[in-house]
């Protein structure tokens, strides 16, 4: 019932963490584990760590970036300590899972994680369609990674517990877009501004994290990205046509 929950961990320095937080999932009976350049894995630390879940150790997929841990995902959760300048809407990792369990049963989902160091850039969380925040001390706010897993983790079990009756099935209309349809759209759309002169190459970095915002607000569904998209190519053909 939660192997269509994904947690992704970006970057991690320590192989222990990754082996923790292999043991905190399945704990609360979590299947599903992706890596996204991990600096050490496999690793003995990770094996160690994880206490008899080594299994979902070795059934891990490493991936090179981030986009491509979550293409398959159609909700997408960014777990941060911090507060960001620009304000992504925030939830408490409770109100994350009845969201998950109320708002998208039977989707597909990734609740990624950041450094230890340094969390998750900007950038990062911009594929994200929320922010997760673990309620604690404002001034000492940031947890051990596998802590912060483990939180989480809690909470979908007991929202899934409480959830089990209730009809898992997909959304009856269109599904979801996926993450990769969504950042392929959002590329499409950069390369539209730039090319109706909305936008200069290089310079739209804030324009393009409020069109996010907006768009993710509405939740698009595979058709309705075609048909913006379809928009796209012709606002591009019509500008290639009066230019010419
Ligand atoms: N120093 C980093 C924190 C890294 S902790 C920073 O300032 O961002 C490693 C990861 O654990 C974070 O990227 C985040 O995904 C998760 N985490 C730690 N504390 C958290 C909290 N209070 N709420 C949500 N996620 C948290």
């Amino acid at each position: 019932m939660l192997s269509h929950i994904h947690i992704v961990l970006v970057g991690t320095t320590h192989p222990g963490n990754i082996g923790a937080v292999a043991r905190a999932m399945k704990n609360m009976r979590m299947t599903s584990l992706r890596l996204v350049a991990p600096k050490i894995f496999p690793s003995a630390d990770a094996t160690s760590r994880a206490s008899g879940a080594d299994d979902l150790l070795s059934r891990a997929r490493v991936c090179d970036t981030l986009r491509e841990a979550i293409a398959d995902c159609q909700v997408v959760f960014g777990a941060s300590a911090r507060s960001r300048t620009i304000s992504w809407p925030e939830l408490t990792p409770r109100q994350c899972a009845d969201e998950i369990f109320t708002r998208h049963p039977g989707e597909r989902i990734a609740i990624v994680f950041g450094r230890e160091h340094s969390g998750l850039t900007n950038e990062e969380l911009d594929m994200c369609r929320y922010l997760l925040h673990i309620p604690c001390n404002p001034h000492f706010s940031s947890l051990n990674l596998a802590a912060a897993v483990q939180v989480v983790c809690y909470e979908l079990f007991v929202a899934a517990g409480s959830n089990e009756r209730k009809v898992i099935g997909d959304r009856g209309e269109c599904p979801l877009a996926t993450a990769e349809q969504m950042e392929s759209f959002y590329d499409h759309l950069h390369e539209t501004l730039v090319d109706i002169d909305f936008a200069q190459p290089g310079k739209s970095e804030s324009i393009m994290r409020r069109l996010r915002r907006i768009y993710n607000r509405i939740e698009l569904d595979t058709k309705e990205v075609d048909i913006l998209r379809g928009i796209l190519r012709m606002s591009q053909g019509h500008k290639k046509s009066r230019k010419q």
